[in-house]
C-alpha cells in the first residue's frame, strides 16, 4: 500500500481529513500541526509506521493515556473485501449510530478483514503548549505508585512513560545519552494545553511525584530540551535490539492499580528462569512492554525456558485482570496464546465472522486464530 500514499483532503470547519492508507503518521502529523490541527495517535514507530497499518492494528502509542487510540480517531472507511467489493463504513460525522458499527470492528483487524483504501480521521484543535517533567525513582514500584497518584490527584498527561532500570541501561550504551544514569526507573510525563494549564499541571505532577518517591524531578525547560528526552525514549526498541537481536517484546495491559504488583511478579518470573527481562511502556494507559531479552548464545533447552517465561508473563498478567495485547495486536507471535484469554465461546464468534468477511481465508491467512 506503500504507493497510495496521498493526504487526500484536509477539512479544517469539519475537523477531519481523509488520507490513503500508505501516509506516514509522522508526516501527516507535520501536515496537520503547520495547520494548527492534531491528529493524537503517536505510536513510538510514527516515522516509519503508516496510518493504513495503524488502522490495522488500532495502534495506541505515547498520547493515548489522554487522547484515546486510532480506533477512537476513524470515522469512516473505504474497504476493499475478499471478494473484489467495495465497501464504505461510518460516516464524516462527530457521531453515527446507523446499524452495527463496522468501521470500529474493521479497526484493529490486522488485515484479516479486508484491505482498507481510504481512511477518513477525526481531527481536534492543536493544544497551544506543552509541557514536560523526567521523575527519577529509586525502584519502578514508586513509578508505577506515581502513575495512579497522578489520576487520584485529577491530572490527565498526555503522555505518561516508564523505564526500568534495564532499559535505561541499555539506552545509555546504544545512545551514550542517559536519562538518569543513576536511577532504578523514571516515569517521563508530559501535558498540555494552555500556559497557565500546563504550568499548574506541571506544579501538581511534582508534587505528586515527590509524595510517591522521586528523588528527582527534571523538567524539560523548552521544545529543544523535549525534544531530547523524547529522542531517548523512541530508541529504546533499537537498544534492546542491539542488545538481545532474538528479543521477546511483548505488550502486556493491566489495571493501573495492578502495574507495581505486575512489575515485581515479572522479576520474580524472570529470576526463577534466569532470563533476563527490561520493561519499559506507556504506564499512564497500563501498558508495559516486557521485554525478554534472549541471550544470543541461547540454545534450545534455554529457548524452552524462554517460553515459558512468557506463558507466565502472559497468565500473570491475564490472572491480575489484565489483557495479552494493549496495542501491537495478536498476529502470529502471541497465536499461541490467544486461549489464555478469549473463552471457545467468543473465539468461535470471531472465527465466524473472519469467514463472513472472508470465506476462502486469503487475507492474512494464519494471523490472529491458532489452527483448531
Ligand atoms: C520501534 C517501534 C515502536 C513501536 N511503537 C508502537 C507504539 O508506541 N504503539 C503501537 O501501537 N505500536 C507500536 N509499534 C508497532 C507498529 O509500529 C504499529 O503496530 C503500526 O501501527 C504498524 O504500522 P505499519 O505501517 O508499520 O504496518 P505494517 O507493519 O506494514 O502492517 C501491520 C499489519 O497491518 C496490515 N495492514 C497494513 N496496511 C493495511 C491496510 N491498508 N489495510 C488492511 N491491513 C493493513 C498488514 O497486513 C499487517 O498485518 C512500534 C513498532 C516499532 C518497530
Amino acid at each position: 500500500m506503500s504507493g497510495m500514499n496521498q493526504v487526500l483532503e484536509i477539512d479544517e470547519t469539519n475537523l477531519t481529513a481523509r488520507v490513503q492508507p500508505g501516509v506516514v503518521t509522522g508526516e501527516l502529523h507535520a501536515q496537520l500541526e503547520a495547520r494548527g490541527l492534531f491528529y493524537p495517535p503517536d505510536p513510538a514507530s510514527a516515522e516509519s509506521s503508516t496510518v493504513g497499518g495503524n488502522v490495522a492494528e488500532n495502534a495506541g502509542g505515547l498520547r493515548a493515556v489522554k487522547y484515546g487510540v486510532t480506533r477512537d480517531y476513524v470515522l469512516a472507511l473505504e474497504t476493499v473485501l475478499a471478494t473484489g467489493k467495495v465497501i464504505h463504513t461510518g460516516r464524516a460525522t462527530m457521531k453515527n449510530v446507523t446499524g452495527y458499527d463496522l468501521t470500529r470492528l474493521l479497526v484493529g483487524s490486522e488485515g484479516t478483514l479486508g484491505i482498507f483504501t481510504e481512511i477518513t480521521l477525526k481531527l481536534i484543535p492543536l493544544p497551544p503548549v506543552v509541557g514536560a517533567v523526567l521523575f527519577l525513582f529509586e525502584t519502578a514500584e514508586a513509578a508505577a505508585e506515581t502513575t495512579v497518584a497522578l489520576g487520584r490527584a485529577g491530572l490527565m498527561p498526555r503522555a505518561c512513560e516508564f523505564m526500568d532500570k534495564a532499559s535505561l541501561d541499555a539506552v545509555a550504551a546504544y545512545t551514550h545519552a542517559s536519562l538518569g544514569a543513576e536511577a532504578g526507573a523514571v516515569l517521563l510525563v508530559e501535558v498540555d494545553g494552555s500556559a497557565a494549564a500546563v504550568a499548574g499541571e506541571l506544579e501538581i505532577a511534582k508534587e505528586v511525584g515527590a509524595a510517591n518517591g522521586a528523588f528527582e524531578d527534571r523538567t524539560a525547560s523548552d521544545a529543544e530540551a523535549r525534544d531530547e528526552l523524547w529522542s531517548v525514549r523512541r530508541s529504546i526498541s533499537p537498544a534492546l535490539s542491539t542488545l538481545s537481536p532474538g528479543r521477546v517484546n511483548e505488550d502486556v495491559c493491566l489495571p493501573r492499580s495492578e502495574l507495581a504488583r505486575y512489575l515485581a511478579r515479572t522479576r520474580e518470573l524472570a529470576e526463577e528462569a534466569g532470563v533476563p527481562v527490561a520493561n519499559f511502556g506507556h504506564m499512564g494507559d497500563g501498558n508495559l512492554h516486557v521485554n525478554v531479552l534472549v541471550p544470543a548464545e541461547a540454545d534450545e533447552a534455554a529457548m524452552e525456558g524462554v517460553e515459558r517465561l512468557v506463558t507466565n508473563l502472559l497468565e500473570s498478567a491475564v490472572a491480575m485482570g489484565g489483557t495479552l495485547s494493549g496495542e501491537h495486536g495478536i498476529g502470529t507471535t502471541k497465536q499461541p496464546y490467544l486461549g489464555l484469554e478469549i473463552p471457545p465461546a467468543e473465539m468461535a464468534l470471531m472465527r465466524a465472522v473472519k469467514k463472513v468477511f472472508d470465506p476462502a481465508g486469503i487475507l492474512n491467512p494464519g494471523k490472529i486464530f491458532p489452527d483448531d
